[in-house]
């Protein structure tokens, strides 16, 4: 009886999720075996059909190969699945035309894994999923991977400054100050000042890097 409540009040909730109805979530599946790891979020799996897909993991954002932690977050997601048999479940194609896929390998979610261990941003804009903010708080205090590196800049940030320089935040930033005063990130929306432990840093919809005296400090990681 008990499990029988469990399902019926998951299977409820499922119904209930906005997202369900839209998409619904991780209908199809995929297994294989994982033939090349491109960088840390991004596979090729052969199927059984002798068919390639490329996967770009769900959820997750990691550092890109120009980028400090770019090579360490590769080389983690190869150490996992490299020539494993994987299963990805998904429903989604990004804009390049990958599969958006959750991949379990042995029981274990590997995306969440590359979050906890530091290797990878919770993608915010196109997840909400909380276990996942979650995770990600956890490593940045534990100061796990990327998060014990200096000033992580999120990935989809730095895409856009490479992209275009004059419009990137950070580098406008640099050229006044110093790098190294540059410890803590302000939202200059709410004036809230967030050290680089806090899910917040660099993660605002507006904000720039700033010394430690700028703001007002923020009531969650104390600024
Ligand atoms: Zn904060």
């Amino acid at each position: 009886m008990k499990h029988l409540c469990k399902i019926l009040v998951l299977s409820a909730s499922l119904f209930m999720h906005p997202a369900w109805s839209e998409h619904h979530p991780l209908d199809k599946r995929i297994s294989g075996e994982v033939i090349r790891v491109i960088d840390g979020d991004t596979i090729v799996v052969l199927d059984q059909d002798q068919r390639r897909h490329k996967i770009r993991l769900a959820e997750i954002d990691t550092p890109e190969k120009s980028q400090a932690f770019g090579n360490q977050a590769k080389k983690a997601l190869s150490e996992k699945i490299f020539g494993k048999n994987v299963v990805v479940a998904y429903t989604d194609y990004d804009r390049y035309d990958r599969i958006l896929g959750k991949i379990r390998y042995d029981g274990r979610l590997i995306n969440h894994e590359m979050v906890e261990e530091g290797w990878a941003w919770h993608y915010r804009k196109y997840s909400d999923d909380e276990e996942l903010a979650g995770a990600e708080d956890n490593a940045r205090k534990s100061l796990l991977g990327l998060w014990n590196g200096k000033n992580p800049i999120p990935p989809w940030e730095y895409r856009h400054s490479t992209r275009d320089k004059s419009d990137s935040i950070s580098e406008a930033n640099e050229k006044r100050v110093e790098p190294g005063s540059l410890t803590h990130w302000l939202n200059t929306g709410s004036g809230v000042r967030h050290n680089k432990r806090c899910r917040w840093f660099s993660n605002t919809k507006r904000g720039k890097l700033a010394g430690p005296n700028g703001g007002r400090a923020c009531g969650n990681c104390g600024g």
